[in-house]
This record gives structure tokens, sequence and C-alpha cells, in this order.
């Protein structure tokens, strides 16, 4: 296993997209939106608030009448606790913008007419998330420009302003404005990141400060056709991509409390409890293991959902080891998870009480 590792390791680099686009060999492929090697102009000079807030004059009754702890709350309740999409992808210009129908963020429900004549480019995209309450986070919608019904019959607000967190004209008004609502996005909503590009380049493509205000995160990712071409679909392939994504988490974001990864990382199979089973609970489970082992208690939150046919193998197992599960809901609400015990061994002391819930992903059955 760890020579099978090393030589993925070795092979492993990105995917052909992401190599083109890096290296800018092919014309069709634009280089990957990573940050320049050093910037032009620093908004926020060290990671110092203080130092700052002395060169702060008052600048409006907002600002002079109202404590920082009543800004803070207005701040939050504007800004703060809801799921903001941050997204990268690559794709060709679109030539219509306008969806035909009221979509969710006026995204077209059929993804636009493209361009056909020019190349990809890497489009940074975003929104709040308007998914259904109840639906998990693989089977978001946001993107594929969903009802505006979703949007009206579950979130507050005036359509399509709710769509958006709206928070750049508040950043650009000011210097204060700038320094108190600059770290909101990132520290109080939930990020939902789904694909493999943005998460593996996290620490190059966003600011290091940004990223340590991250607290809680939602991960979509599909490993089935990523890495080494010659192990694509393969387990080994899958679990070596996984594993670089874990240990950019692990370097990227310390500040994370909470941390929901949905995962599909083996194609289905009529036997969820074949050989290669083994091979997946090595390969998905310890490092999430690490995960808890490096983040400690601060990780209150964490959860992992492989997709249905995988998980189903992993629970099996786990019932036969006699762990701990729990069952519930009915027909496509239902929900399965079972609890992945951490040995933590701190001073010598080793303590079982950390953990993770390992719970069912994204259903792949086959529609036949
Ligand atoms: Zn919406
Ligand atoms: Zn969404």
């Amino acid at each position: 296993m760890p020579k099978i590792r090393k030589w993925l390791r070795q092979i492993f680099r990105d995917t052909q997209e992401e190599k083109a686009g890096r290296k800018g060999s092919d014309p069709a492929v634009p280089p990957l939106p990573l940050l320049p090697a050093t910037r032009k102009h620093i908004l926020t000079p060290t990671s110092s608030l203080e130092n700052l807030t002395p060169l702060i004059q008052p600048n409006g009754p907002f600002f002079e009448r109202l404590p920082p702890e009543l800004r803070r709350q207005i701040y939050l309740a504007t800004f703060g606790d809801r799921t903001i999409h941050l997204d990268l992808r690559q794709e060709r210009p679109r030539l219509v913008e306008t969806p035909k129908a009221p979509t969710h963020a006026q995204v077209s429900e059929d993804g636009g007419e493209r361009n056909r004549k020019t190349g990809g480019r890497w489009v940074w995209w975003s929104s709040v998330c308007h998914r259904h309450p109840m639906a998990p986070a693989w089977a978001d919608q946001c993107q594929l420009g969903s009802s505006r019904r979703m949007c009206d019959t579950f979130y507050a607000g005036q359509w399509p302003g709710k769509c958006f967190l709206g928070i750049m004209g508040w950043i650009l008004a000011c210097r204060q404005s700038y320094i108190e609502a600059i770290d909101l996005p990132y520290r109080a909503n939930t990020i939902h990141i789904s694909g493999i590009t943005l998460t593996r380049h996290l620490n190059s493509m966003l600011p290091s400060q940004r990223l340590a205000n991250i607290s809680s995160l939602e991960l979509v990712w599909n490993l089935l056709d990523h890495g080494p071409r010659e192990a694509v679909g393969r387990p080994e392939g899958s679990m070596a991509v996984y594993e670089e994504l874990m240990a950019t988490i692990v370097t990227a974001l310390p500040a994370l409390t909470k941390l929901h990864i949905w995962v599909e990382a083996r194609s289905y199979s009529s036997d969820p409890e074949a050989r290669d089973i083994d091979l997946y609970e090595s390969g998905l489970l310890e490092p999430a293991d690490a995960l808890v082992q490096k983040y400690g208690s601060k990780l209150i939150d964490l959860q992992l959902a492989p997709n249905l046919n995988l998980f189903t193998g992993l629970m099996r197992r786990a019932e036969r080891k006699g762990v701990h599960v729990e069952k519930g809901g009915i027909g496509i609400a239902s929900w399965r998870r079972f609890w992945r015990p951490v040995f933590i061994d701190r001073d010598g002391m080793v303590h079982d009480t950390a953990g993770y819930w390992v719970r069912q992903g994204k259903d792949d059955t086959p529609m036949w």
C-alpha cells in the first residue's frame, strides 16, 4: 500500500485540464487564476486589525453612534448565517446571459448558449445557496438554474437580490466599513465548494488571511474522473486525489470548526462489499482520522459522506464491528450513519472520545 501511494504521488500531479492551464501549453485552456507572487496593493496590511484601528476616523452616524458590538450584530444579520457558493470552473463565455424564466441568481436553466468559437476560461461564481432545506449538498441545484420558486418558498427577502450576499458595496464604501466587514463572508457563513480544482489550489488562489477566517465548510468532490490517467476509476486513483485534498485542508484552513465532505469515490458496484472495499475503508477513513487528530477539539463537527454504494459497504463492516449506528427517515428522506471513533494520543494519554460521523452520501444507484 505505501509503495502504491508513493508511486501515485510521483505520477500524480493534476488533471490534464489543470496541467495545461497552468503551463499554458494548450491555447484552448487558459492558465489557472492563481494569486500573483507579490500583490500590487495590500488592502489589509499585516494580519493585525489593531494596526489599522488607530488610523480610522469616525465616519458617519453608523460608526459614531452605534457601539462595535451592535454593529457586529447588524453585520451578522445582514451578511452572515447563510451558505455561500464559492465556485471556480472552466467554461466558454455565454452568448445569452439572461435566462428565459426567473431562476435562482438568474442562472440560465440550460447553462446558457455558449460561444463555441473561443476557448474556455476560468470563471469565478458565487451566490447565496437556495437549495431545498432538506436537500443534501450533493443534490444542490443552485448553479443549474433552479426555479425561483425555491428562493421564494424557503428564503426571505427580495428576488433576485437575496440570491447574492450583496456585501461588495459596503466593503467598498469606506476604509472602516472594509475593515469591519471584509472577513464576514468567510467567518460568518458556511462556504460551499463543489469540485476539485478550487480545493486543490486553495493556498494559491485565495489570500491566507481569508482562508484563516473560514470556520464552516461544505465540500462536494467527485473523484472518479480525476487523478493520473492510468489510475482513473480505480481505487488507488481516487484515494491519491483524496489524500492530497485532505492534506490541503489541514494546511490551508486552520480555523475550521465544521467540515462536511460529500465524496464520490467509487463507481457503482452490484456488490457493495467487493474486495476493494478494504482499500476504500483505509483510504477514505484514515485521512479523515488524521484530520480529527490534527484539529483536535477545535473541529467540532466533521462528517464524511461517501456515495451510497460505497457507504453501504463501509456501513456493513462497521455494523459487524459493533460501532454506534443511527438510521432514520422514510423513502428518499431516509438516512444512515455510523460513528467512527478516533483515538487521540495526548501527553501519553489515549483519548477515545473524539471521532466523526460517516454518513450516507450521493445516491449513485443506476436508473436501470
Ligand atoms: Zn435564489
Ligand atoms: Zn446551493
